[in-house]
């Protein structure tokens, strides 16, 4: 089974369990309303040696941040503020004291900056490399909250930043070339959480996610979600060097992907740059279709990119 065949099983297999008030699973994070007009949000993430990671390749306290990292970009794609995170480690009998230290600095560093408490885990020894699972915990307006169902037809949408970034790193440290700076970028991903939190009390965003598989899979999560299909215009993809295929398909950028409403999308794109000091990049459009599925074009063209049948995931 894939992982998303793998979801599936299990969104069906527990569709007989009582969710109380929790939202279902497919989101960046679920929802939960505590009253007062407030909403918890959380989500979990593993980083595996060797799936996600080599030892070899990434220094402890820079695997510590990115495990944090990750997370809070998921809490700041729902438009929430990351409060707390859980840690659980399982680490091998040959890793050092000093390697443990490290990877908590780095996780503890990411905390701090943002004001996540560290409220709990587990510890334990594995016999297979590192293994890291993370809880992240947002608190927020109930109203703020930006789900993958909420995109409409006629929305611009948009990125928040370059793509292909963490791609080319991950090319980069195979072929051996770690010191470079997207591999740094790649080891070291910075979650936009000011801008989750500030594109949260935005109206007229409507559908958000963090970008952690690709543009071409990821998009489809809102297209499915909120049944409707996206024309992008290749040429206005923010491609690092220009590598298309590294944007579009590349994993890792976690950077926020989200919809505005048309109407309000000239007067916002020049909030968010006087915000934040960059500009958010208009890729396409949401259309109506009976498919969840995105058409691309370049010069007005339709076009059937080549990289379209390329998937890692
Ligand atoms: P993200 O990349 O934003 O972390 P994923 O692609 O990992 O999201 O997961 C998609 C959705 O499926 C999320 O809502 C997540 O909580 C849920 N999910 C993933 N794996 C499982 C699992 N084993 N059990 C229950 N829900 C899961
Ligand atoms: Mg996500």
């Amino acid at each position: 089974m894939t992982e998303f065949g793998l979801i599936e099983y299990v969104a069906k297999l527990f569709g007989d369990v009582e969710r109380q008030e929790w939202e279902a699973i497919g989101d960046d994070c679920t929802v939960l309303p505590i009253g007062g007009g407030e909403v918890l949000v959380m989500t979990t993430d593993m980083l595996q040696e060797d799936v996600h990671f080599l030892r070899s390749a990434t220094s402890a306290r820079e695997l510590g941040r990115k495990s944090l990292a990750v997370n809070l970009s998921d809490v700041a794609a729902m438009g929430v503020k990351p409060v707390a995170t859980l840690l659980s480690i399982a680490l091998p009998q040959d890793l050092t004291d000093e390697w443990a230290k490290e990877f908590l600095e780095g996780f503890h560093s990411l905390a701090k900056e943002h004001s996540v408490a560290l409220v709990g885990g587990d510890t334990t020894s594995s016999r297979a490399g590192v293994s890291i699972n993370v809880v992240a915990i947002g608190r927020g307006e109930a109203q703020r909250v930006k789900r993958r169902s909420a995109a409409q037809v006629g929305d611009v949408i948009y990125v928040a930043g370059e793509l292909g970034v963490s791609a080319l790193g991950l090319r980069d440290i195979f072929s051996g070339d770690v010191e470079s700076d997207f591999a740094a970028q790649h080891r070291n991903p910075r979650p936009q959480v000011e801008e989750g939190v500030w594109l949260g009390a935005r109206q007229e965003v409507h559908a958000m996610m963090d970008l952690s598989d690709g543009l071409a899979s990821d998009l489809c999560h809102i297209l499915k979600l909120s049944n409707c299909g996206a024309e992008i215009d290749v040429d206005a993809i923010p491609a690092v060097q220009g590598d298309v295929e590294a944007a579009v398909c590349g994993g890792e950028d976690y950077k926020l992907l989200f919809t505005v409403e048309e109407s309000s999308a000239e007067a916002f794109e020049r909030d968010f740059q006087l915000k934040f000091q960059y500009p958010v990049y208009r890729i396409g459009r949401v259309v109506a279709s009976a498919e969840p599925t995105i058409q691309w074009f370049k010069d007005g063209d339709n076009i059937t990119p080549s990289w379209r049948g390329f998937s890692h995931f």
